[in-house]
């Protein structure tokens, strides 16, 4: 890939536009065919686009805005699971929680429409497609027909590595698979680690791994054992700490620093991004950072996410021309 010295990504996910939202209501309620539906939603990813050309990102999504939900989404799409009614996650948010009720089996292709509109209307051939992974699809859904979370966790894994194939095979260059939940258990974890390996086992396309929120001490010794290229993290929610236990544990892949904390509306100046930046090049070889925010920018406004994404452009682009002065990078 032909990308400059730290390069620019998002985690995957991005406010959907107020219109996006209310056309969603439209159709729910019979007034908005299907056809104009889709194509609200198409509309809204070439938007979603053009902001992360605007704010300059390097490896872009299509800000997730077809999907409701990161587990839902695939678990209605795949052989094997049901839904009983919505269950509260925290003060009003609800998620309509799956079941497995039968053996998981891959049906048929999930994102590879989303793959081919993003490949069509994407400024750069490095765009990034996000897919939730096999340890937390399990740990989020309920089990009513595995003998345990393990055998549910590498049936997830085959079906997912299916789909990762064909989304390869149509364009998709960058592939990053979310695991918020990996670190849930300690007990769990180990297996956990080895059902992601045998999600992206054999696929031929840059490899991401996302993880966030916890504790991150219980994943902190296999990080290296992940077969992916890069891994990237929520960092700035945590003032950067875990850099240490990183770095204790030999950890020599790419990272994917958070440098923006998606819960505030706070917006970074280009001045802490650069500063965050310096701090990052502490600790690892610049050769092996990417910058990104901390998680999906989703749940904030559009026009602080947006001003977000510009600020941390900005403070890349000061470390980039320092760089350049001091001779350390030559383009
Ligand atoms: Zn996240």
């Amino acid at each position: 890939m032909n990308l400059p010295p730290l390069p620019t990504t998002v985690i995957g996910s991005y406010p959907r536009p107020k219109w996006l939202r209310e056309a969603i209501t439209l159709a729910k309620n019979g007034r908005l065919s299907r056809e104009d539906l889709q194509e609200a939603f198409n509309d809204a990813a070439i938007t979603v686009m053009r902001d992360h050309q605007v704010a300059g990102i390097d490896v872009p999504t299509d800000g997730e805005v077809k999907r409701d939900e990161m587990v839902e989404f695939f678990a209605e799409r795949l052989k094997g699971f049901r839904f009983y009614g919505p269950v509260r996650v925290w003060g009003t948010a609800y998620y309509r929680k799956p079941s497995v009720v039968s053996k998981i089996e891959y049906n048929r292709p999930m994102l590879v429409d989303e793959v081919e509109f993003t490949k069509s209307i994407t400024y750069t051939p490095y765009f990034k497609v996000t897919i939730t992974g096999p340890y937390t699809m399990a740990y989020w859904s309920y089990n009513e027909y595995y003998k345990d979370r393990r055998e549910m966790a590498f049936d997830l894994a085959k079906a997912i590595n299916a789909e990762i194939r064909n989304l390869v095979e149509a364009g998709a260059p960058v592939i990053q698979v979310d695991e918020p939940a990996i670190h849930s258990s300690a007990e769990e974890v180990e297996w956990a680690v080895e059902a992601v390996n045998e999600s992206v086992k054999g696929i031929n396309a840059k490899l991401m791994l996302h993880i966030c929120y916890g504790d991150y001490k219980i994943v902190a010794p296999y990080l290296n054992d992940f077969k992916v290229d890069q891994i990237n993290f929520a960092l700035k929610i945590y003032n950067y700490k875990p850099l240490k236990l990183f770095k204790e544990h030999g950890y020599e892949k790419e990272i994917g620093a958070g440098v923006i904390d998606v819960h505030s509306r706070n917006v970074e100046s280009p001045e802490e991004v650069y500063k965050d930046i310096k701090r990052l090049m502490e600790y690892f070889p610049l050769e092996k950072i990417w910058i990104n925010p901390d998680c999906g920018l989703k749940l904030l406004p559009r026009n602080i996410a947006f001003s977000k994404m510009v600020s941390m452009v900005k403070g890349v682009q000061m470390v980039r021309e320092e760089l350049k002065k001091s001779g350390i990078v030559g383009k």
